[in-house]
């Protein structure tokens, strides 16, 4: 199930077309569109970034407590 912004109603998966559009204008559904590489590849390198501060902070802990 989408939701269409140009006709503001929702949009059952068996009725979107083959390309994601709306079936009634033809506009691309928000919901259906691909999370885009550069966010994947940020989100990703985010977390081996904070890991990597998590695993310092821990080193620090142990060799100053
Ligand atoms: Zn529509």
């Amino acid at each position: 199930m989408a939701w269409c912004e140009s006709c503001h109603q929702m949009v059952e998966d068996d009725e979107i077309s083959d390309d994601g559009g709306c079936p009634s204008c033809g506009e691309p559904l928000e919901e259906r569109r691909p999370v885009p590489w550069h966010f994947k590849f940020l989100l990703g390198a985010t977390v081996i970034y904070l890991g990597w501060r998590t695993y310092q902070g821990i080193g620090w802990l142990i060799h100053h407590a």
